[in-house]
């Protein structure tokens, strides 16, 4: 059963999440029990506030993300031994040097 009620109640925040079938990011409540593609039905995964969605053309970019999150990296701050917070990276090669490098931080 999903019901529509106000978008902004409180304590209710809005995650984005992803589906990687339809290469697509919608936003749900952190506390809805369906977390399922409104497109394919398929499963979605929930990523951190910060996530941007790459247009969905752009299949190498998506090719990143779920590579990423494959490996725990679901967007949400890491930050290295001196404190500085990583940016993630855009290409796949990056992407693999960045998991080299900071698996252990996911
Ligand atoms: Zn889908």
């Amino acid at each position: 059963m999903t019901t529509h009620g106000p978008r902004d109640q409180p304590g209710d925040f809005r995650r984005p999440f992803v589906c990687f079938t339809c290469r697509k990011s919608f936003k749900r409540s952190a506390r809805e029990a369906t977390r399922t593609c409104p497109d394919c039905g398929g499963g979605a995964t929930q990523l951190h506030q910060k996530f941007r969605a790459p247009p969905r053309e752009s299949s190498e970019k998506w090719r990143v993300v779920a590579f990423l999150v494959a490996h725990g990296f679901r967007y949400q701050s890491i930050t290295d031994d001196t404190g500085r917070t990583l940016s993630y990276p855009t290409t796949m090669r990056e992407a693999e040097e960045f998991v080299r490098r900071h698996g252990g931080r996911a």
